[in-house]
């Protein structure tokens, strides 16, 4: 078994990385994959949904409007 990031021979015994080589592997193809999680067309990054923002929101939107 090789590490899909590194493609260098796993230790698999006593590896809590696996499949992945190494922790650093691990965090490397789960940050590519999150980052292709965010280039999906339609899913453009939004800005977070803000509770209770009914009070805002008319400003808001007016500063938003003026930019374009
Ligand atoms: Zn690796």
């Amino acid at each position: 078994m090789k590490c899909p990031t590194c493609n260098r021979p796993v230790e698999w015994d006593d590896n809590p990385f696996r499949p992945f080589c190494s922790e650093r592997c691990k965090l490397i193809d789960l940050g590519r994959w999150v980052s292709e999680e965010y280039r999906v067309p339609g899913k453009a990054v939004t800005p977070e949904p803000v509770e209770d923002d009914e009070t805002q929101r008319g400003s808001e939107a007016n500063s938003s409007e003026s930019k374009l």
